[in-house]
């Protein structure tokens, strides 16, 4: 199978959230079940510093790789991708990102015949790429070498539908038509996201509880009818995780290494990450959190316990994260009201992510809604157990047999699950067997692999 792949975002090159770490991953485990796999992604700043090995394949198009032989093209452009964000700046979204993921959906596309390649599967991941399948069904499959590629839309989170002013719809090149209730148009705005859904064969989400909250109205942010009136095409796929990039007994970014047998190394690392955020070193239960600081991630149940926790149990708490500037100061301020219990870091720094992994007992992650989240899955191999808000993904990775489940996603209940938390870490026996069963699960991405390759299976067959 042949399957081209367009992402906003790609591990190693560029990363803001799990997309990221989805489309870096999803193509190498591909590529070992046989299949060849391409991928197309802006050449933002950020990448041009990186002095990757690249050949220059077009004038605006260079190409990487990645894996054995997967092929990554690097579509540039200094007026749109040139560049310090992916999305934009301290002021917001860039104004012209209509036209920035307009330009790079379109360009993957032609670039396809330039260098003459077919594939079977076009998948797509997320709005920034959706224009692609609107480009590909209404206007480049007139074109013979076009017609037969099938596509895939990957809905990473449905909250994110790249929504526009409808006065920006010339820009897109497209027909007027489009611009209707079947198509493009979303409360007399533009929507991205709508278009690719149904400009798509099947579209998918990643995990199976998602794929069925998306449909009703509580997590379908508007397009619940859309979703729903697709709901033969559409399916959830959890995401794997890249252990190669995630495993404690050979992690260079952490403090001691650490394996299921010798699991007891983890304190090792929770002392030395209590000593350099200025926690005081002690066996306190250490609560960790590495996320976007976001109302999605819970952070408003957090806010509004952490105090209640800190009394309640002498907990310790690592945060590191970036985002809303109200969780920001929020979290300042408690730091500086305890010092020695909450460490706060305002930052993206991945060699941090993998110490508080390594050194946290409880993994915090209370998100209202998950389309799949990584997190938790880290956070099992890591030993640390997830606490966790039932729902998307977390609901089907997670549940009372590796970690703490609320099933409200309310204050009270936040905090007792936090107390179950912390009477299940005083039980040390109760611990220990605990911990160790978190070590058993596999969320490996062999098995979601086979899982899209069914569906670029069906995809093909439809014809
Ligand atoms: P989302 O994609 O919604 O942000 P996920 O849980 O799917 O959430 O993926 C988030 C990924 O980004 C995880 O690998 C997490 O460890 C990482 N991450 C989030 N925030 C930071 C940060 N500030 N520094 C380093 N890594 C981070």
């Amino acid at each position: 199978m042949k399957i081209l792949m367009c992402s906003s975002e790609v591990v190693p090159f560029a990363k803001t959230g799990g997309l990221a770490d989805v489309v870096g991953a999803l193509p190498l485990a591909l590529e070992k079940l046989g299949h060849e796999v391409r991928i197309t992604m802006p050449k933002y700043k950020i990448v041009n510093n990186q002095k990757l090995k690249v050949t220059a394949i077009a004038k605006d198009v260079d190409a990487g790789k990645i894996g054995n032989n997967i092929a990554v093209y690097f579509i540039k452009n200094d007026k749109y991708f040139g560049r310090d964000g992916l999305y934009g700046d301290k002021n917001g979204d860039y104004p012209d990102n209509l036209q920035r993921f307009s330009f790079y959906s379109r360009r993957s596309l032609e670039l396809l015949k330039e260098i003459n390649y077919s594939p079977d599967v076009l998948h797509l991941h997320d709005w920034q790429s959706a224009l692609a399948a609107i480009y590909l069904k209404n206007i480049y499959r007139k074109d013979n070498f076009y017609n037969k590629i099938r596509i895939l839309l990957t809905i990473h989170n449905l909250a994110y539908q790249g929504l526009f002013l409808k006065e920006e719809y010339p820009k897109l090149g497209l027909d007027d038509e489009l611009f209707s209730v079947d198509g493009l148009e979303f409360y007399n705005k533009i929507n991205i996201l709508k278009g690719g859904i149904i400009a798509s064969e099947l579209i998918n989400t990643v995990s199976e509880t998602y794929a069925m909250e998306i449909q009703g109205k509580e997590f379908g942010c508007g397009l619940e009818g859309v979703l729903s009136g697709r709901k033969n095409d559409l399916s959830g796929i959890i995401n794997g995780l890249d252990y190669d990039a995630w495993d404690p007994k050979k992690d260079k970014l952490i403090y001691k290494n650490f394996s299921p047998e010798t699991w007891k190394d983890k304190y090792q690392n929770k002392a030395q990450l209590q000593k350099d955020c200025g926690l005081s070193v002690n066996d306190a239960p250490l609560f960790g959190m590495v996320s976007r600081l976001a109302d999605q991630k819970g952070m408003d149940l957090i806010s509004s316990s952490m105090e209640d926790l800190i009394k309640i149990g002498h907990i310790q708490m690592v945060f590191l994260g970036t985002g809303d500037v109200k969780y920001h100061n929020l979290l300042e301020q408690m730091a500086k009201r305890y010092p020695h219990n909450i460490s706060v870091n305002l930052k993206f720094d991945d060699s941090l992510a993998h110490k508080i992994y390594a050194a946290s007992d409880i993994f915090l992650m209370p998100s209202r809604y998950e389309p799949c989240g990584l997190g938790q899955m880290i956070a099992l191999k890591y030993g640390a157990l997830p606490l966790v808000f039932k729902t998307g993904g977390l609901a089907d990775t997670i549940s009372k047999e590796n970690g703490f489940v609320f099933e409200k996603y309310s204050v009270p209940a936040f905090i007792d699950s936090a107390k179950e938390a912390l009477s299940a870490y005083g039980d040390k026996v109760k611990w220990e067997k605990l911990v160790k069963k978190a070590f058993t699960y596999d969320f490996s991405w062999e098995e979601s692999a086979k899982k899209y390759v069914e569906l670029y299976k069906n995809l093909t067959s439809k014809g």
